[in-house]
């Protein structure tokens, strides 16, 4: 069998096969498509769509007898909303399970106002768990934990440092439109609400009293914001994701 990985997957092969865009596949066993797209080093979590012989088909379809198997990418922006042929239970709404090794990235997703799990030290099965039980997508750079087959919605991270990553997550999944800067806490999540100063100016800083009068609180961790400098900066990055076109995805 004749198989084409096509877009930017044959980056993802693994060795000896990394950036072959066509591959011929001896099938000794019996296999599904999904064993197959893995064996070669991809999690299923990449893959958007898949054909044998101009035929969609689906990841539990057997590979025995096919001629060739097509491999397609994600093509932003991705619906997680609408059911499709790889994934029948699509989801309710677009929210994260952020992977240890993309903390920052979670961070930045709360900031831009998205609903984020995030969890210092967490093992994988529990962080797989948390996301089908919330119906989370998971973010990570470990294929490893990508390829786990409880997951439905995931995606490999490609971009090293967190700006970069928050860009190529909004553009993936389409969320420009969707970002509410400043809604949520970005250390645990919850939703923030206006307070007024009295009620929490003994927590201040004399020199924050002084020059601010506008101020959030976390209605959960209780954490308080105020507009400071760093605020330009952030919003001046989330600016970004709204103008900078990657190509990461396609
Ligand atoms: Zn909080």
């Amino acid at each position: 069998m004749i198989i084409n990985f096509w877009g930017n997957l044959p980056a993802l092969l693994r060795y000896p096969f990394r950036g072959l865009h066509r591959v011929e596949y001896e099938l000794s066993r019996q296999a599904s498509v999904k064993d197959i797209v893995e064996s070669f080093g991809i999690p299923h979590t990449e893959v958007g769509r898949l054909t044998s012989n101009g035929r969609d088909i689906s990841f539990s379809w057997p590979g025995a007898g096919a001629d060739s198997l097509d491999v397609y990418p994600f093509c932003p922006p991705v619906d997680v909303l609408t059911p499709t042929l790889l994934r029948p239970e699509s989801l309710a709404g677009i929210t994260f399970a952020v992977d240890v090794n993309v903390g920052k990235l979670a961070s930045l997703l709360r900031l831009a106002g998205f609903d984020t799990f995030y969890q210092n030290y967490i093992a994988d099965p529990a962080l797989i768990e948390v996301a089908g039980r919330e119906q989370r997508i998971v973010l990570s750079r470990d294929k490893g934990l990508l390829k786990r087959k409880e997951l439905v919605f995931g995606y490999l991270v490609r971009e090293i440092y967190p700006e970069k990553q928050l860009t190529e997550v909004v553009h993936l999944f389409g969320l420009k439109e969707l970002m509410q800067p400043f809604s949520r806490c970005m250390r645990c999540n919850g939703l923030l609400q206006v307070v007024a100063k009295e009620q929490i100016s003994d927590r201040l800083e004399p020199l924050t009293k002084k020059y601010y009068n506008f101020f959030q609180q976390c209605r959960h961790c209780r954490q308080i914001y105020w507009p400071g400098s760093h605020r330009d900066k952030l919003l001046s990055l989330l600016s970004k994701c709204h103008t900078q076109n990657l190509d990461t995805a396609q």
